[in-house]
């Protein structure tokens, strides 16, 4: 009879279960070692950062109960409520200052895939997103050469005067930093601007890891961690709330990414003004570091069990302070994403409608999740399916399936043909970054 497993791999080594003085395992005074932190979270105990660190590093037995642990927090948070909301992405430009190399999105002025949509082009968008029943619409691009740094204040004072009830989540760190920097402000005063004007709140990305070790290497040049803490401190001290992200799968350490964790608990214990924490893994596929100038070291993005890891430490650490744990979709997939709702993630993130960043980088999740695609995924797990606003009021409580709504985006059949993609922008020929350079250039409103 043939054997399924390899007896000699099959059978753990004399190192694995090496006996202490105390007569235990080495492995189980690991397992001993998870379980005490464990505790302690379920107690009521903050978890250090060294703590977070070991159970980042969790393995073999020690993974079950983490991950029903963090689980068990998730439901004495928020409960059983899977929530989602009705959103679409609208990424201006592709045409970046930076070079950062994890991104595989952003393109040269000169370069024939740099697109451009003028704000006509934006506000179209935003419209048929609240025709498609969207209360959101996320605004994010590349740091243009030769922008207006006013131009993020008045694209969202055009967008909210038509469109005054949608919520305009806009406009990371990276960029208020850049625009402020070109309108020769304070980052106060830039953010004391978009709150004039209607912002509904920042997106907290532009993170990555925020320890500068590893930023110097992934992103020379970025906005450092401490401009990124004082940024989003400011916004939240006027009001603004903010997201939190943090990528991952790349060059950081468990360490790391349990420090980063603790600086978004701390904030958030000054603050209050995070809204939830959204794990994004790095996509390698495509990423300029991972193709071509390759650091030691790197990974190609985390593995399924180091995305449920984070699910499972992020709701841990940071219990108590911020409430919404994400699964990306995008990055992971629905499939994992579903998981991902049983290791400590209560939140699906949003319908999205477009989505250039992570495609543009090699993801294959598409740029649509339709509302009874959503409502469905929790459903199946015995979850509430609950839609939400940005600021996670709940608007729809969906607790009986045959009462469910048509949503207009359910009846969506083709998204790319209907609403564009990002392979469309990149190609065609309208809104081209050239062709605005030469138009802006002309009339001077851009000098590189
Ligand atoms: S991550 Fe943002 S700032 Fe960095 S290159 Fe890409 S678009 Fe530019």
């Amino acid at each position: 009879m043939p054997q399924l497993f390899d007896s000699d791999s099959a059978v753990p080594s004399s190192e694995t279960f090496e006996l202490r003085d105390d007569g235990r395992s080495a492995s189980a005074a690991l397992e001993g070692e998870v379980d005490a932190i464990l505790d302690k979270a379920l107690g009521g105990g903050e978890i250090t950062v060294d703590e977070g660190a070991r159970l980042f590093d969790a393995t073999g037995d020690e993974l079950t109960p983490l991950l029903a642990a963090a689980d068990r927090l998730r439901r004495e948070a928020v409960g059983d409520a899977v929530t989602y909301v009705v959103n679409r992405n609208i990424n201006f430009t592709n045409v970046c200052v930076k070079q950062c190399g994890f991104c595989a999105f952003s393109r040269g002025h000169r370069a024939d895939e740099g697109y451009y949509l003028p704000d006509e082009e934006v506000l179209r968008r935003a419209k048929e997103a609240v025709e498609m029943g969207a209360t959101e619409v996320c605004v994010q691009a590349g740091l243009a050469p030769g922008m207006d740094g006013w131009h993020y204040v008045d694209l969202l004072k055009s967008i909210k005067a038509a469109l005054p009830g949608l919520h305009v989540h806009a406009f990371s760190p990276e960029e208020v930093l850049y625009g402020s920097g070109l309108a020769g402000v304070s980052v106060a005063e830039y953010l004391a601007a978009l709150k004039e004007a209607g912002i509904g709140s920042l997106p907290g990305t532009s993170a990555e890891i925020l320890v500068d070790e590893v930023r110097d290497l992934i992103s020379p040049g970025r906005i450092t961690t401490a401009q990124w803490l004082h940024l989003i401190r400011t916004a939240h001290e006027l009001g603004i709330p903010t997201t939190s992200t943090m990528m991952y799968g790349h060059l950081e350490t468990a360490h790391h990414k349990a420090l980063h964790l603790s600086r978004l608990r701390e904030l958030q214990k000054e603050t209050g003004g995070f809204t939830e924490f959204v794990p994004l893994g790095f996509i390698a596929d495509e990423a300029p570091m991972h193709r071509k100038r390759r650091p030691k070291g790197l990974r190609s993005g985390p593995s399924g069990i180091e995305t449920l890891k984070m699910y499972a430490v992020s709701r841990i650490m940071l219990h108590g302070w911020i409430h919404n744990i994400q699964v990306s979709w995008v990055k992971e997939g629905l499939k994992l994403g579903q998981v991902g709702l049983m290791a400590g993630a209560n939140d699906l993130g949003g319908t999205l409608i477009n989505e250039s960043i992570s495609t543009a980088a090699g993801s294959g999740h598409g740029q649509l999740q339709t509302p009874s695609r959503l409502r469905a995924a929790a459903r199946e797990m015995g979850r509430l399916p609950v839609e939400r606003d940005t600021l996670y009021h709940k608007l729809h409580i969906f607790d009986d399936p045959a009462a469910d709504p048509q949503d207009p985006l359910d009846s969506i059949d083709d998204a790319a043909s209907l609403f564009g993609s990002y392979h469309d922008l990149i190609q065609r020929p309208e809104h081209r970054f050239k062709a605005h350079l030469a138009q802006a250039g002309a009339e001077r409103k851009i000098s590189l």
